[in-house]
């Protein structure tokens, strides 16, 4: 079981007021925070070790190296990937699946050729995929969910053609909290010869990630959803996917040679895609954030947070006059809801005078209000330093925006 008193003492934020009121942070789905921990080994680097990697003989650079290398293990590690040149450095998911979507584009993808994608994408693993189409004259197809927030995976089968090149889809729903079955789809796109990218941004803080056991082609997700810095993240790929795609972004660090009659050459995996001066500061910080979060244990983190959600299920359902979007079997910590006839930003300003953060809006998931018919949402969205105590201020703080706007209720 998890020492959540413990937790939270390692989060000197958790202890601030917002609004004369102690802080209850439930936007954990937009970031979270960062314990200490972290701050200090960010600290340490810029105070003790900070030299640029990989390009001095110097002492600082050779150290500064080695724990940006170490924090690469920490993240192959993580998520059981085979090896360090399957672990890319990026900027964060989006920057990852942009990444895939130009190479993978450049290398595999033709006029007429498809991509299938899910209709309850985050816009970072859709926008990328529709200029690559637009750029390649391809199509764009979506798989659907139903209201509960399902994939409708019977129409799998009519949608991976033998046109498709890459099917991609979340693990776990920003908006809905759906955890799809990754490990089943990548296995019903393989059996087709479809490589699939799966964007990890909401799973990997949740739960227990392996992806040789998932088997997909791309793994993508950001390090400041998982304790650390922002300006960090993580593309991981198959290595045979990654040496035959053509780089992302050309400078230093990524070549091999640069000859001015155009013989430049590529460095080795995976720093073909690391090109420029990297943040390395911002790596060092996930490797601290992946060890901090491993001695705590994914298994026990899971398992609270499936607690905090039953919770806040029964809590939020006996206001009537709510309505929780996304109620799929299987879901991670993250409930989007409305008061019924009051704004989300109504709600989420009240929130906030009494302490409580909450995202509100579409949740970079418009496709997902769209097929609701509605404008946004009201996200809660839980980390493993949440407690029972912080649902019920929310219960509460929406009983009092009830009376506010209400009247009918
Ligand atoms: N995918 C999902 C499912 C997300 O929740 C987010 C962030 N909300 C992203 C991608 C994009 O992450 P970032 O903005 O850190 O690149």
């Amino acid at each position: 079981m998890l020492n959540v008193s413990k937790i939270r003492e390692d989060f000197p934020i958790l202890t601030r007021e917002v609004n004369k009121r102690q802080l209850a942070y439930l936007d954990n789905g937009a970031t979270t925070q960062k314990p200490r921990a972290v701050l200090d080994a960010v600290n340490q680097m810029s105070t003790l070790w900070n030299a640029n990697i990989h390009r001095g003989v110097h002492y600082l650079s050779q150290q500064s190296t080695d724990m940006y290398e170490g924090a690469r293990e920490a993240v192959r590690s993580f998520i059981n990937a085979s090896s360090t040149r399957e672990i890319v450095f990026t900027a964060g998911a989006t920057a990852s699946i942009n990444t895939v979507a130009f190479s993978f584009g450049e290398r595999y993808v033709n006029a007429g050729d498809e991509v299938l994608i899910t209709e309850m994408e985050h816009h970072a693993n859709i926008v990328p995929w529709q200029l690559m189409c637009q750029r390649k004259g391809a199509v764009l197809k979506y798989i659907p969910f139903d209201d509960s927030g399902e994939l409708q995976l019977e129409m799998l089968d009519e949608l991976l053609t033998e046109k498709t090149r890459i099917l991609c889809i979340v693990q776990v729903s920003n908006s809905l909290g759906t955890i799809n079955p990754v490990k089943e789809l990548t296995k019903r796109a393989h059996e087709k010869g479809v490589p699939v990218l799966v964007d990890g941004s909401q799973a990997v803080p949740h739960m227990e990630v392996d992806v040789q056991d998932i088997d997909c082609d791309f793994y993508v997700f950001s390090g400041h959803k998982l304790y650390a810095p922002t300006g960090i993240g993580v593309l991981y790929g198959k290595e045979k996917y990654l040496e035959e795609l053509p780089p992302y972004q050309g400078g230093g660090d990524m070549i091999a040679h640069v000859r001015l009659d155009g013989g430049t050459t590529w460095a080795e995996l995976p720093l073909k895609f690391e090109a420029g001066t990297t943040n390395y500061i911002g790596a060092v910080g996930l490797g601290a954030a992946i060890r901090y979060i491993e001695e705590i244990g994914l298994k026990s983190i899971e398992a609270y947070e499936k607690e905090l959600l039953l919770y806040a299920n029964q809590r939020l359902s006996t206001i009537g006059s709510l309505t929780i979007y996304g109620n799929a079997p299987h879901k991670a910590a993250i409930v989007s809801f409305l008061l019924n006839g009051i704004h989300q930003l109504d709600t989420g300003m009240v929130l906030d005078k009494l302490g409580i953060a909450v995202r509100t809006g579409t949740h970079c998931t418009e496709p997902v209000m769209a097929h609701f018919g509605i404008e946004g949402t009201v996200r809660a969205s839980f980390a493993m330093y949440n407690t029972k105590e912080e649902i019920d201020r929310l219960y509460e703080a929406l009983i009092v925006v009830q009376q506010m706007f209400g009247g009918a209720y």
